[in-house]
């Protein structure tokens, strides 16, 4: 209860603070809602009683023709500003939307890499996705203003009608819609926990469907003639989640068809109770009408109020499930601002083990890396290279061991001012579907429109002939039409981008290990000698590049087992020769 309150002031603030025109108008817009079939009831039973005296001859046609005109006046006023509050709460609730989805990007750019090992955040993502689909949050506002405001001012003032004329319409409306209430809370809840529950299914599916829609995926499933095999699995995913859905539509058709027949019942014994007070001549014949007008008005607003009470708890318990991914804990930071490397980098015993696994990804290692210096991380697939040079990056926090930057431990430094000092390109680097000039200045942003250091870092990774062909603003990849460039052009474009960010370190992760290796070797030694200036860590599991860099870090199951020049490591007869024998042919 105290963690529905909690979110349930935390949606109203937001409301208030991201759209406060909007929040008036809607206010407004909900008190008028309230206050308008009061007036109505009260107008309609004087237009009445005024055309029941004019037929006998007690009144004017003129007193008729007011009431007439105040009537239509007011239901013309309300429809107008109806149709405008509308349109301002409809764009209002986009702007509102918009702002939580922005919240969930701001999110995943400050959450630790370590969290995206866990498939339970790939399930809150999902289920905080889900709120923002079904447009949980602006339910949540709306539902609680038409309980407070229609509930408090239009019950209130439509009762006070009714009970001049009788006390038993009370009882007699709040029973004919209290199973709306009822079946609101019940059938909610169910629906929550249905829809909570497949977040891992609906995942599953949509990593089926983009198997579809991936160019390159779709092309190997067609190859391997597996498309019928996937998309019967999604078919099969889709149905069983469609069928739970379903079966909670089904019982939510069926409990309103109930509410609705018992709300008719209540309305023919309103008009019973009208009658009957009529026929006793307790009440006039406008009295009458204008009983029979605000009951049907009482009713709806009771049941307005009971179904949004009874839909806030399940709206409630989404908006809590948006909460619960933002609310997870940023990466940390240190306080200590860093300025950039002055002397060295060291790793001290490190060891690393990921998420939910009983192996050491990394184990015990010691390595230093003076500034300036080349360094090569060779070992085969598996050894443990991408995982060091996270750790080293501080992109996954060390489960022993120490990381120091002259001597200054990597988790302590401010992030913000480390990671200005660093670059990094992955294996799995971005093929950004925007133009060559981005595809460059997206390591710096701040130089987007420096034709002349982008042109030359596109030169200087030998791409002259893309730029001369293409010209800067060309859109590459085919999503929206752009050039479709080879998969080497890319890996230079990759590579090309990690040199052009004014960093101190750069971290190159096999970008080019999927390249004939005498083309890889040409390419990283080109890297080598661009980066001259910089610190550059280099992983690769071929020995290509081993001749051009200071020095050679050997990884083989998780430890480092050599450390030295190629001339160095060839003398120990190791592990690095084994290596270099069984590659030496490659390279002839
Ligand atoms: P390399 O870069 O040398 O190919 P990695 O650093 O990628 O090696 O992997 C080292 C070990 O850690 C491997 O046994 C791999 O299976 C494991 N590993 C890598 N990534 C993950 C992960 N996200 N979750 C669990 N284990 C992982």
């Amino acid at each position: 209860m105290k963690q529905k309150l909690n979110t349930y002031f935390r949606v109203i603030k937001i409301y208030f603070r991201v759209i406060p025109g909007t929040a008036i108008v809607t206010l407004i817009n909900y008190i008028l809602q309230g206050l308008f079939p009061a007036f109505t009831a009260l107008v309609l039973s004087r237009l009445f009683d005024t055309a029941s005296g004019v037929v006998q001859g007690a009144d004017t046609a003129r007193k008729l023709l007011t009431y007439g005109l105040i009537y239509l006046a007011a239901y013309v006023l309300n429809n107008f500003w109806g149709f405008i509050s509308n349109i301002v709460m409809s764009i209002g609730a986009d702007k509102n939307q918009v702002n939580y989805r922005y919240e969930i990007c701001k999110k995943f750019a400050k959450l630790p890499l370590i969290d995206f090992e866990n498939s339970e955040l790939k399930d809150k993502h999902r289920r905080a996705e889900q709120c923002l689909y079904q447009g949980t949050m602006n339910q949540v506002t709306q539902c609680s203003f038409r309980i407070v405001i229609v509930g408090l001012v239009g019950m209130f003032t439509v009762s006070a009608v009714l009970a001049q004329y009788s006390l038993l319409f009370l009882p007699l409306c709040l029973l004919s819609v209290l199973p709306y209430c009822i079946a609101r809370l019940v059938r909610g809840q169910q629906f929550y926990l249905t829809v909570r529950a497949q977040a891992k299914k609906t995942r599953r599916m949509q990593y089926l469907w983009g198997l579809f829609t991936d160019r390159r995926t779709n092309k190997e499933l067609r190859t391997f003639g597996a498309d019928d095999y996937v998309l019967n699995q999604w078919r099969a995913a889709r149905d069983e989640t469609q069928a739970e859905i379903w079966e909670q539509s089904h019982k939510d058709a069926v409990s309103f068809a109930l509410c609705d027949a018992f709300r008719l019942v209540g309305y023919g014994a309103c008009i019973a109770l009208a009658l009957w007070l009529t026929l006793r001549g307790d009440v006039s014949v406008g009295v009458f009408g204008a009983c029979i007008s605000a009951f049907m008005s009482l009713q709806s607003q009771t049941m307005s109020v009971l179904v949004n009470g009874g839909s806030l708890p399940s709206h409630l318990a989404f908006a809590a499930d948006y909460f619960e991914f933002i609310d997870l804990p940023d990466e940390q930071t240190g306080g200590s601002y860093y300025g950039g490397l002055r002397d060295q980098i060291e790793l001290r015993n490190v060891s690393f083990k990921y998420p939910n696994t009983n192996e050491y990804a990394v184990r015990n290692v010691s390595l230093t890396i003076p500034k300036g210096k080349k360094i090569a991380i060779l070992g085969e697939n598996g050894s443990g290279k991408t995982t060091l040079t996270k750790l080293l990056l501080g992109l996954l926090p060390v489960s022993d061991g120490t990381i120091l930057y002259d001597g200054g431990n990597v988790d302590t430094l401010d992030k913000m001012s480390f990671y200005r000092t660093v670059s990094a390109v992955s294996q799995n680097f971005v093929r950004y579907t925007l133009p060559l000039r981005e595809n460059i200045a997206m390591s710096d942003v701040d130089r987007l429109n420096d034709d002349t250091a982008i042109e030359s870092a596109l030169r200087d990774a030998g791409l002259s002939d893309l730029l001369d062909d293409v010209g800067l603003d060309a859109e590459l990849g085919n999503a929206y039409g752009g050039a479709d460039i080879s998969g080497g052009q890319w890996q230079k474009l990759a590579i090309a981008r990690g040199l052009f960010r004014p960093s101190e370190l750069i971290v190159l992760d096999e970008p080019t290990s999927a390249l004939d290796p005498l083309i890889e070797t040409e390419i990283l030694s080109k890297f080598i000698e661009l980066a001259r200036e910089k610190t550059a860590v280099i992983i690769s599991h071929r020995v290509g590049l081993c001749r051009l860099v200071d020095q050679i870090a050997v990884m083989k199951d998780g430890t480092l087992v050599e450390f030295g020049t190629h001339d160095e490591l060839l003398s120990q007869n190791g592990e690095y020769t084994r290596l270099f024998t069984a590659q030496e042919k490659w390279y002839k």
